[in-house]
C-alpha cells in the first residue's frame, strides 16, 4: 500500500518564545480533501509550510510521501518537493508582465522538461483550468479569480499528488471565490490530494475534512472525532 501523502507526528514550530505549533499529529491520505481552519495567528501557514517542506520544525517528524523530510538533504528535499507538492496562495505570485502561458510553463515543477514539452502542458493546464482563452493574458489583465486558476495551473502542471493552498480565497470576492473552490474540488475528484488553508468556516464546512487548529494546536479532527479535546 503507498504511504499517507504527508504524516506529521508530534510536530512543533517556535519562533522565539513563540509556539506557532505545538506537537501535532496529522495525517493525510492519498486522495483526500481536507481543511485546516482557524483564525488568525492559528498556526495555519506554519503546519502548510512544514508539510509542503518549505519550513524545518522545531521538533516532530514529517514525512512526505514516506520520506522522513529531516533525514533529507536541502537537494533532496526540493526534489521531493519538486515531484510531489503544488503551492497555491492567496497573493498568487505571479509575477508582473508575464503572459499566463509563460507563468505556467515556466513554473518550478518539471523545470527540467524541455521548453516545448513544458509549453504543451502548460497549455493543456490552462485549458483544465478554463482559460484556454486567455494564454497571452498579463496578471493585470486578469480578474482575480483568473489570476488565481493560472497560479492553481501552475501549481498542478504535471499532475503532483499534492495540492496545498493557503487561503486561496482570501483575495477573491464570494463568486470568484466559489469557482476557484469548484476547481479544487474538480481536482480533488480528478485524484488530486488537496488542502486547503483557510480562515473561512464556510470554505472548510464545504470540504470533507475539517482540522480545526487553536493557538498552535489541533483542537479538532473531523476524520478522528474521537480524539477531540485534551
Ligand atoms: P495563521 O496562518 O493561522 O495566521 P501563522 O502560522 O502564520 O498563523 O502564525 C502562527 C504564529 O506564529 C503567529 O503568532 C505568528 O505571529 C507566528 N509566526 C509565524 N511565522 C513567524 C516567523 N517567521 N517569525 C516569528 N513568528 C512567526
Ligand atoms: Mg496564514
Amino acid at each position: 500500500m503507498r504511504p499517507p501523502v504527508v504524516e506529521l507526528s508530534g510536530v512543533s514550530m517556535t519562533y522565539g518564545d513563540v509556539t506557532a505549533l505545538a506537537d501535532a499529529d496529522l495525517v493525510v491520505r492519498r486522495g483526500e480533501m481536507l481543511a485546516i481552519v482557524g483564525p488568525s495567528g492559528s498556526g495555519k501557514s506554519t503546519m502548510l509550510n512544514i508539510m509542503g517542506t518549505l519550513a524545518r520544525p522545531t521538533s516532530g517528524t514529517v514525512l512526505v510521501d514516506g520520506h522522513a523530510v529531516d533525514e533529507l538533504s536541502d537537494r533532496e528535499l526540493s526534489a521531493l518537493r519538486a515531484r510531489t507538492i503544488g503551492f497555491v496562495f492567496q497573493s498568487f505570485h505571479l509575477a508582473a508582465g508575464v503572459p499566463a502561458l509563460d507563468a505556467v510553463a515556466d513554473g518550478m515543477l518539471y523545470g527540467g522538461r524541455p521548453r516545448r514539452e513544458r509549453r504543451r502542458l502548460a497549455r493543456q493546464t490552462l485549458r483544465r483550468v478554463g482559460l484556454g482563452h486567455r494564454l497571452s493574458s498579463e496578471p493585470h489583465q486578469l480578474s482575480g479569480g483568473e489570476k488565481q486558476r493560472v497560479a492553481i495551473a501552475r501549481a498542478v502542471l504535471g499532475d503532483p499528488p499534492l495540492l496545498l493552498a493557503d487561503e486561496p480565497t482570501g483575495a477573491l470576492d464570494s463568486r470568484s471565490g466559489a469557482v476557484v473552490l469548484e476547481l479544487l474540488h474538480e481536482l480533488h475528484r480528478a485524484g488530486t490530494t488537496v488542502v486547503v488553508i483557510t480562515h473561512d468556516r464556510d470554505v472548510s464546512a464545504s470540504l470533507p475534512r475539517e482540522v480545526h487548529l487553536r493557538d498552535g494546536r489541533i483542537e479538532h479532527d473531523s476524520a478522528a472525532p474521537e480524539q477531540v479535546g485534551a
